[in-house]
């Protein structure tokens, strides 16, 4: 016989071709499949309790046979009660479902059924209240009852009970021992048991297993699957990591002292340590002969645009030319100023390519490219059109890299020769993910913001005392700084959120601020009109920006000190953690008032109280990923998170940690034939993973 676990379920005992079909709508194809779905929680029913020894006020199980049932009406309309006697050889005890009458036909006299739920006592004796049931059939009562029960999510048609029983199947026709890819030195030093056994001990417990330890996932037999499949996810990665390591980039990057000095006359200003120290990181890397795959990571403000624009000096003087992509119009438009202004003195020439960009302007654009007398290209995703191509790509600039897709962002390096890649994000990644899609990537950290920066001060407040704000941004606008008003928009309700944006700007610059000037910004509105307000705002001649999240990412407008976030209960919190990064940008006291209107949820509540006890922008990130989850983390865009059978990737960090070491070790020493296959046959469709990069 071929490997039972590749054998497709509908060949199980009790499957067949239809149910066969939905379990493999609902991802289970395989018999491997079916026994490395855990079971998401365990139940003791070792113990069933005899009806004749249940006392009130304790929770209770009980396995029992329906004696007999009946529905009864009330005396309200429509409300009716099923009420039924459960028995067994020591006696019987009343169960009820209020407003449940269709349980009549599930509940039917003889059906073997376990109860469990609190017993309570009224005038007329013991009973359940709405207790928990689970339809038992006799014959497979070892399998339900007097055991620790497994509890399955239920897939498709397929009832968590019938996979109970299926598990049980597969587990009886398994084969005393299962090839493992984890080999007996690794399991030595990790402590792990061998795989049959903890398949086994993972769906039907030992009676003496832990029900605790079992819901907690940490039993040894739960260790041992989790651990696998954290490491052949983390030695996939190792893998890649280490194939690309030994490719050689076809170009050579060196630096002198002329173009030290070129570099550093551009620059505007003192770096701080923290930029030092990452130029110096990204440098090293672009003279290497493997390309660069780093992250910049540095705070909102910390100053990663100069860094990257010390690198494309390093990359165009070496003959290089350089992609510099951002997610929204308004941050590669800003870029682009910015650029251009440093390099006016240089002999590069700069250019601008997005969305908006008139066609006759796009096509000389793109003929420069193409010749190789742009040297460096300011773009949104624009740039990795098909009809885009480059003479001599050596270095791409990815800003604010959460915002794109991998596919995006692999398109762009595309377009070059193995170029060196320089991702940048505020958005920290938290440790857990770190050791996911991110393993790959070398990181630099910015620490540290430059000087003069005093940090934001946050209040959450509701909406009713508005007032008391006014006067803080009347005050603030006194002193000739600039406010933000960020407007929440969302898809489902985007039109109304949009007239209340534009009603509250009509407001403001009516009743509240007469004398100054209120404008309004979002998505909707024509390029240009985007383009004027933006400018208006950066040169100060607006006072007040009302605008929807386009101003999240990358918008540095130093001299507003002021943000005020409406609705501020709908936002995430790396969002909000982004917005206020547009003030505190200047020498000036900055405050940030995030209004809420009740009611809010628990979640929001946790999120603004968040926001109001810190600035730090990687203790956020934690906090989001463990409110939201790691498949929320970074929205629907991110696609680098692994498909998991048995992980829980904020639950099982410490063993992803664990995993992690394991796997780059043994790719250092030599993987095995089995291994090597698998991370060439497998790999990618067991994670549903692309690479990035
Ligand atoms: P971010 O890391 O959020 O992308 P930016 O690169 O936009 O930050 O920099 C934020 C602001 O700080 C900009 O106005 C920039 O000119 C300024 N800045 C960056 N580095 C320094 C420095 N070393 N000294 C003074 N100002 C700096
Ligand atoms: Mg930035």
């Amino acid at each position: 016989m071929t490997d039972l676990l590749e054998t497709p379920l509908q060949y199980l005992k009790g499957v067949g071709p239809r149910k066969g079909a939905d379990l493999k709508k609902a991802g289970l194809a395989t018999v491997e499949d079916l026994l490395y779905r855990l079971p998401f929680r365990y139940e003791d029913r070792s113990r069933m309790q005899p009806i004749a020894s249940l006392r009130p006020g304790a929770k209770a199980a009980v396995f029992g046979e329906i004696k007999s049932a009946h529905v009864a009406t009330t005396r309200r309309r429509g409300f009716r009660i099923f009420h039924a006697v459960l028995g067994d050889a020591s006696g019987g005890i009343r169960c009820s479902w209020m407003n449940q009458a269709y349980l009549a036909d599930i509940l039917q006299p003889r059906t073997t059924v376990v109860v469990f739920g609190d017993v309570k006592l009224d005038s007329s004796g013991l009973h359940f209240l709405n207790p928990e049931f689970e339809i038992v059939s006799d014959d497979l009562s070892g399998l339900h009852v007097g055991r620790i029960v497994p509890f399955y999510e239920r897939t498709g048609t397929v009832t968590p009970n019938m996979q109970r029983k299926l598990v049980r199947h597969a587990l009886d026709v398994l084969p005393p021992e299962l090839p493992d890819l984890l080999d007996p030195d690794l399991r030595a030093r990790q402590g792990l048991m061998a795989r049959r056994p903890a398949i086994e001990a993972s769906h039907f417990p030992a009676s003496e297993a832990n029900v605790a330890e079992l819901n907690a996932f940490r039993t040894p037999a739960q260790r041992r699957l989790i651990f696998e499949e954290f490491f052949l996810f983390q030695i996939g990665h190792a893998w890649r990591r280490h194939e690309t390591s030994v490719e050689h980039k076809p170009h050579h990057v060196a630096v002198d002292d002329r173009i030290r000095q070129a570099a550093a006359k551009v620059l505007p200003f003192h770096l701080t340590p923290g930029q030092r120290t990452a130029t110096k990181e990204i440098v090293d890397d672009l003279c290497l002969a493997k390309p660069m795959n780093r992250l910049l990571q540095g705070d909102v403000g910390a100053g990663k645009t100069i860094v990257a624009i010390l690198a494309a000096m390093v990359a165009m003087e070496n003959g290089l030319q350089v992609a510099f992509m951002a997610p929204t119009e308004i941050l590669a438009k800003q870029h682009f100023s910015t650029i251009a202004r440093l390099l006016s003195q240089t002999r590069f020439r700069v250019d601008l390519l997005t969305g908006s960009t008139p066609g006759m302007q796009r096509h000389t654009i793109q003929a420069h490219l193409e010749r190789g007398t742009t040297n460096l290209v300011v773009g949104t995703h624009a740039l990795v059109q098909d009809n885009i191509k480059f003479n001599a790509l050596g270095l791409v600039v990815i800003d604010e890299q959460h915002r794109f897709g991998v596919a995006q962002r692999a398109a762009l390096q595309e377009k070059g020769l193995r170029p060196d890649v320089l991702l940048m994000t505020a958005t920290p990644i938290p440790r857990t993910l770190a050791l996911t899609d991110y393993s790959e990537l070398d990181v630099s950290k910015i620490t540290g913001l430059p000087p003069g920066r005093k940090p934001v001060r946050t209040w959450v407040k509701p909406e009713s005392r508005r007032d008391e704000v006014y006067d803080l941004l009347r005050a603030e606008i006194e002193k000739g700084r600039q406010v933000y008003v960020i407007y929440p928009l969302v898809e489902e309700s985007e039109k109304v959120d949009l007239k209340s944006a534009t009603e509250m700007a009509d407001h403001l610059q009516a009743e509240v601020f007469p004398g100054r000037r209120v404008a309004l910004l979002h998505g909707r509105m024509k390029q240009d009109a985007k383009d004027h307000v933006m400018q208006a705002f950066m040169s100060g001649a607006v006072q007040v920006l009302v605008s929807t999240t386009v101003v999240e990412v990358g918008v540095d407008v130093p001299n507003a000190s002021v943000m005020v976030v409406e609705h501020a209960e709908r936002f995430g919190l790396s969002q909000l953690h982004q917005l206020r990064g547009r003030i505190g940008r200047g020498e000036w006291d900055s405050h940030c008032i995030l209004l809420y209107q009740a009611p809010w949820s628990d979640d929001a509540r946790e999120r603004l109280k968040t926001m109001a006890e810190t600035n730090d922008g990687f203790a956020i990130a934690e906090r989001d990923l463990e409110l939201r989850g790691p498949g929320d983390f970074f929205g629907t865009r991110q696609s680098g998170l692994p498909k998991l059978r048995t992980g829980d990737l904020v639950r099982d960090r410490d063993i992803m940690e664990e995993a992690h070491r394991e796997a780059r070790h043994l790719v250092e020493t030599g993987l095995s034939p089995a291994l090597t296959a698998f991370v060439r046959d497998k790999w990618d469709a067991q994670f549903g993973l692309i690479q990035v990069g």
